[in-house]
C-alpha cells in the first residue's frame, strides 16, 4: 500500500500580526510550524503503516525552506519526502495548488491520500477534496476515527453536525481529518538522525508536465481584494434581576441590534 500525506508549512498563527496599513500579513520574522491538522494526518498514516505495512510520502508544495517541515515529518516516521518547488508555482490559489499537487500525487503514485481538515493560515478546506475531484477519485472528510482498514477497504467515521456517520470505502481514497482523531507522535532519535541525513526530492514543473496557464499565479481564478482584521467591539452589558427578567432584556437587546 502506499500513502501520501498533503502537509503546509504555515505561519504560526499565536503569532501573526496584520500590517494595518497594506492590510497584508506581516511574515517577516513570524516562525513556521506543520499545519497542526496535517500532524494528525501524518500521524494516521504512520498508524496505517505500523498496523498493515505501508510505503509512506509526506508531500508539500512551498518554498525551499519547506523542506524543513518534510524532515519533521521524516523524523517522526515518514519514509520519504518530496517538495514541490518552483517559481511558477508561486501565487497559486486553491485552484492552483490542488491541481499541482494531484499531478504531483498522480507521478508519486498512492493508495490512500490524507490531507488535514485545513490549513490554518488559508483556512478554506477546499485543498483537500479538490485533489481528490483532479483525481476523479471519492474523498471523505472530517475523519474523526479509522475503524478499520485493510489493503482494499478502509472504513472510518466523520464528524457532521449532529453526530457522526460510519463510511466504507474501497481505495483510491483521499481522506481529510480532524485533530480529534489521534495524538501526533514525537519525533524519536533514529527519526532525527534520518532526518538529517536524508535527500529530500525536489519536484518542478518540468516533472509534472502541466501547462504554464493552471499554475501559480495566471492559474489561480481567486483574486483576493483585501485582509483585515474583524474590529474588536468590547462593549459589556450586565443584566440583572430574576431569570425571567433577564431573559426578557436579553431578548429586547437582541431585538434592538437585529440579531433575532
Ligand atoms: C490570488 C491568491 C494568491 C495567493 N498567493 C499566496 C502566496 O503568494 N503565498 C501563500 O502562502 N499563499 C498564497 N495564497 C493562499 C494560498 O492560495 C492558499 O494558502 C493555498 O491555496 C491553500 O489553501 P488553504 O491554505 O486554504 O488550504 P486548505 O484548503 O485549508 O488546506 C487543507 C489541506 O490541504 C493540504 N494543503 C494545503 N496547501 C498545501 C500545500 N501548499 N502543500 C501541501 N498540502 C497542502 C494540507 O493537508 C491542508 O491541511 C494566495 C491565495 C490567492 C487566492
Amino acid at each position: 500500500m502506499k500513502i501520501i500525506v498533503c502537509i503546509k508549512q504555515v505561519p504560526d498563527t499565536s503569532e501573526v500580526r496584520i500590517n494595518p496599513e497594506t492590510n497584508t500579513l506581516i511574515r517577516d520574522g513570524v516562525p513556521s510550524i506543520i499545519n497542526p491538522y496535517d500532524m494528525h494526518a501524518v500521524e494516521a498514516a504512520l498508524w496505517i503503516k505500523d498496523t498493515l505495512g505501508a510505503d509512506l510520502t509526506v508531500l508539500t508544495m512551498g518554498p525551499p525552506q519547506a523542506e524543513t517541515a518534510l524532515r519533521e515529518t521524516i523524523a517522526m516516521g515518514a519514509d520519504n519526502a518530496v517538495l514541490l518547488t518552483d517559481r511558477a508555482f508561486a501565487g497559486s490559489d486553491t485552484w492552483a495548488t490542488a491541481h499541482t499537487l494531484a499531478a504531483a500525487v498522480k507521478f508519486i503514485g498512492a493508495d490512500i491520500i490524507i490531507c488535514g481538515k485545513q490549513a490554518i493560515d488559508g483556512d478554506t478546506a477546499q485543498v483537500g477534496p479538490a485533489i481528490a475531484e483532479f483525481l476523479d477519485i471519492p474523498h471523505i472528510s472530517y475523519v474523526s476515527m479509522i475503524v478499520s482498514v485493510s489493503t482494499d477497504s478502509i472504513t472510518v467515521r466523520r464528524l457532521m453536525d449532529e453526530g457522526y456517520d460510519v463510511v466504507e470505502a474501497t481505495p483510491p481514497i483521499l481522506l481529510t481529518v480532524v485533530k480529534e482523531l489521534n495524538q501526533p507522535r514525537m519525533a524519536s532519535l533514529k527519526g532525527k538522525i534520518r532526518a538529517k541525513k536524508i535527500e529530500i526530492r525536489k519536484l518542478t514543473h518540468n516533472d509534472l508536465s502541466l501547462d504554464d496557464k493552471d499554475l501559480g499565479l495566471k492559474g489561480s481564478p481567486t483574486q483576493v481584494k483585501n485582509i483585515f482584521a474583524p474590529e474588536q467591539k468590547k462593549d459589556r452589558i450586565v443584566i440583572a434581576g430574576s431569570a425571567q427578567d433577564q431573559a426578557d432584556e436579553l431578548i429586547s437587546i437582541l431585538r434592538a441590534i437585529k440579531c433575532i
